[in-house]
């Protein structure tokens, strides 16, 4: 690992081997996709590498989150093992936050480290997963149990290739935007709400800078970077709770919900921020819906095995203004208490 620092590239896919060639100038590339975007985008990346020389290999896994698993990740440092790949190659991460993590981690973790790019294709991976340095794997007892921090030599956005994702994964990714216009607030808060169609692109840009900016500052996770879990310590809960059937963002946003309606009820908020959030959630074309399936005592339950908690006590992420949000430090009795309000 080199560098905590996360740099962006900007280009279309067609420019990606010239990128990686100015950053390596020569080895053999091995893609890691999944089915769909490698039925998509693979080519057009095999040609991008071919038309600079590079040799390469394609490591193509199932689809989903069920693929982020050790099976896979053992089976892909086999491939790259059988197709000998050495320390002076490299690793495309080409797809979503699935293959990201996998292929992050197979990338920590073969000859002890070799270098790699994510190439994000889902809207959630390009302004969260991909950047920030955490590549990891599930475990049969919990979501990303295992894993490392290992930053890639760049992360190669083309907003372009959102052009081919599902409406429900651009909602997915819609509700981290969410989190970080409420971290932010200012003009893109004012974008989130006002200018959605036009500006998407700025949008993700900006969120881009905003992750990496806190990243850099906090790289670790051990102060400024917990802010990024707006809404997750009760998103968690709800994922784990529907068993994965409903999807991280969707989690996330209704984890904002009840944490806004919390922060509201304890006046660590005005009601007419809490407001405004509730209405951003709703409106088109988030139109996020509050939690109804899950009891309060079933989240907290579900929240107790949260890897975030520490010992007794657990982080919540606060929204106190639009663009302020505070890390309060609270007992798992607090919690219960917060929740039950
Ligand atoms: P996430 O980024 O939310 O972790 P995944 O990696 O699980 O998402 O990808 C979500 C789904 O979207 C997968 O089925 C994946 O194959 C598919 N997918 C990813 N990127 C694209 C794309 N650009 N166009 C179409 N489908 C895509
Ligand atoms: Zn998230």
């Amino acid at each position: 690992m080199k560098t905590h620092d996360s740099i962006i590239k900007y280009g279309s896919l067609e420019d990606l081997g010239k990128e990686i060639k100015n950053h390596k100038p020569s080895g053999k590339m091995a893609i890691i996709t999944d089915e769909n975007v490698g039925g998509l985008l693979l080519d057009r990346v095999k040609s991008s590498l071919a038309a600079e020389g590079f040799d390469y290999l394609e490591v193509i896994i199932p689809p989903g989150e069920e693929s982020k698993n050790g099976d896979t990740y053992l089976d892909i440092l086999n491939k790259l093992a059988e197709a000998e790949l050495t320390r002076s190659d490299g690793i495309i991460a080409l797809g979503g936050g699935v293959v990201g993590d996998l292929a992050g981690f197979a990338a920590a973790t073969y000859l002890r480290g070799v270098d790699y790019y994510q190439v994000p294709t889902t809207l959630l991976a390009m302004v969260d997963s991909s950047i920030g340095g955490k590549t990891g794997i599930d475990l049969d007892y919990g979501k990303n149990l295992a894993g490392a921090f290992y930053f890639p030599g760049f992360v190669f956005t083309d907003i372009t290739l959102l052009k081919t994702l599902p409406f429900i994964e651009m909602k997915n990714g819609m509700a981290e935007i969410i989190k970080y216009g409420i971290i932010e607030g200012g003009s893109l808060w004012k974008d989130i709400n006002e200018n959605w169609d036009t500006k998407l692109k700025d949008i993700i840009v900006r969120c881009q800078e905003i992750k990496t900016r806190i990243v850099k500052n906090d790289p670790l996770d051990k102060g400024e970077r917990k802010l990024l879990n707006l809404g997750h310590t009760l998103g968690h809960g709800i994922e784990k709770l529907s068993n994965y059937e409903v999807k991280h963002g969707l989690a996330v946003a209704m984890g904002i919900y009840e944490i806004t309606a919390i922060a509201s009820k304890k006046n660590w908020c005005s009601q007419e921020r809490a407001e405004e959030i509730i209405k951003c959630l709703e409106k088109r074309p988030f139109k996020y819906e509050k939690n109804t399936a899950y009891s309060k005592d079933s989240l907290y339950e579900a929240i107790k095995t949260d890897k975030k908690r520490r010992g007794d006590s657990i982080d919540i992420i606060v929204p106190v203004e639009i663009g302020k949000c505070e890390i309060k430090t609270i007992s798992m009795d607090e919690l219960k208490e917060l929740l039950n309000e």
